[in-house]
């Protein structure tokens, strides 16, 4: 089961900063273990240099007594801050000795030292140890002391509690950063997979037909609104598809119900005996029937067309004579109407679909052929435009009328219905021009004017 974006990104990043964390932490407890250590041992040392020399001002050099109640008291602080003393006079002699002051205490007090240690610093191998230190008052050597302590160092319970209070604080941290990294994780993931969900549900809603669904392109997450707008640009694309589908069926329904129509009451009114078969009436129905069998050829090749429409072969296409080959293919048709046909102007090369290209040059000409007195003139202007080329075919046709000329181009549109179907047309010609044209990346337009002629203008990209 793969797992959802959200859970993906929140363990992945909680992985980081844990690991992130885990590290510091790690690091900034040996750093500050080292200082804080060091800083212990020279506190320690300050201490005995207090000890010794408080104890050597208990020495009156007037009557060369000590004040033993001084000493006691010093003492007594000293054991309880772990330091164990025994002072001596310059005779050797004890004046004070913690151990026999009050053996228990000072026990108790080793004691609680040297597991504090053994529990903080288990690899210390620490012990208690002594040094003498001689007492000097006025330059004059006046006692010694010997004082006994955990070492190489010793905390006392304040400095423990302040490492544990800084191994707390660090755990805070740790788990306050992990709670904040995982609240933005969460945040984060939301921001990026709602919208990710918005398009799958919209892509499904899509897939079962709904192609009218549009995407709010509201991601501030560049590749998520660029995945929005494809989505809804193959939405758009779909639609469009669909109502072509939908037109298409219509208009060939709608383009058969006549030939059908006028062949069922011929055949009707003959079988009936209302009508004599006469030829002529026969013919009639042929020509519907021929129609008929245009209508689904032209179809059948637009429907081609526009379904090779990814596939052009294109090779190196020598305009001008394209043109002049398809021209003289018409011969028969020009001869018989009595048309005249000039090709003027450039000789481009350009690089096309032969076929394809010939079939738009094709169904202009036929066009403008069908759409021509006899006598009159074709004309053919190729134009060379650097980046691309094109040509324009004109003729002093029936012209079309300017709210007609939108829709020439699409499917079935016959301009002047009536007369149309004397000229035997089906309204596809120019579908196929202008979907051939614009597999190629080109222009077709057309300027018209009702009784003086028409012309069309092909403009192809030279690659
Ligand atoms: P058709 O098979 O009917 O000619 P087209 O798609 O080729 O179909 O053309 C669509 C309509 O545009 C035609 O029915 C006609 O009315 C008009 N048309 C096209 N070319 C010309 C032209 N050269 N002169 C006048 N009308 C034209």
């Amino acid at each position: 089961m793969p797992k959802s974006l959200k859970s993906q990104l929140t363990s992945t990043i909680l992985a980081i900063v844990l690991i992130t964390i885990i590290v510091i932490s790690f690091l900034a407890n040996i750093f500050i273990n080292r200082k804080f250590t060091d800083y212990v041992a020279r506190q320690q040392e300050l201490k005995i240099q207090i000890i010794v020399s408080s104890l050597s001002e208990q020495y009156s050099a007037s009557t060369e007594q000590w004040d033993i109640q001084y000493l006691q008291a010093i003492g007594m602080f000293s054991l309880y801050e772990g330091y164990i003393i025994r002072v001596y006079d310059k005779g050797g002699n004890t004046l004070w000795d913690a151990m026999s002051h009050d053996m228990s205490l000072c026990n108790q007090i080793m004691d609680k030292i040297s597991r504090r240690m053994e529990l903080e610093y288990p690899r210390l191998d620490g012990e208690f140890v002594s040094t003498d230190y001689d007492l000097v008052k006025d330059g004059k050597a006046v006692g010694m002391v010997s004082i006994s302590c955990f070492g190489p160092f010793f905390l006392n319970e304040n400095d423990v509690n302040f490492l544990h209070s800084l191994n707390t604080i660090l755990i805070i941290i740790a788990l306050a950063a992990s709670l904040a990294s995982l609240l933005v994780c969460h945040i984060m993931a939301a921001r990026i997979s709602r919208p990710i969900l918005k398009t799958v549900d919209a892509t499904r809603q899509i897939a079962e037909g709904k192609y009218e669904i549009r995407l709010e392109e509201e991601s501030r997450i560049r590749e998520i609104k660029l995945l929005e707008g494809t989505i809804n640009h193959l939405a758009g694309s779909l639609e469009t598809l669909e109502r072509m589908r939908k037109q298409l069926t219509a208009d060939v329904a709608h383009e058969l119900r006549t030939p059908i129509s006028i062949l069922q009451s011929y055949l009707e009114a003959m079988t009936e005996g209302i009508w004599e078969a006469t030829s002529e009436r026969l013919a009639s129905c042929q020509e519907e029937v021929v129609r008929i069998g245009k209508l689904v050829g032209d179809l059948e090749q637009l429907t081609r067309i526009e379904a090779d429409n990814l596939k052009l072969e294109k090779s190196e296409v020598d305009l001008r004579l394209l043109i002049e080959k398809t021209v003289n293919a018409f011969e028969a048709e020009l001869k018989d109407k009595g048309l005249t046909v000039t090709i003027s102007g450039a000789s481009p090369h350009l690089m096309a679909d032969n076929d394809r290209l010939k079939q738009v040059v094709a169904n202009l000409l036929s066009n403008s052929i069908k759409y021509s007195d006899s006598g009159k003139s074709i004309y053919f202007e190729i134009f060379d435009a650097g980046k691309s080329c094109g040509f324009v075919i004109r003729d002093m046709g029936t012209g079309i009328d300017s709210e007609e000329l939108p829709f020439i181009f699409e499917r079935f549109y016959r301009a002047d219905k009536s007369r149309n179907r004397n000229t035997g047309g089906s309204g596809i010609g120019l579908a196929i021009v202008k979907s051939i044209v614009h597999a190629h990346g080109g222009e077709v337009t057309v300027q018209s004017e009702k009784n003086a002629g028409s012309a069309f203008t092909v403009t192809l990209p030279k690659k």
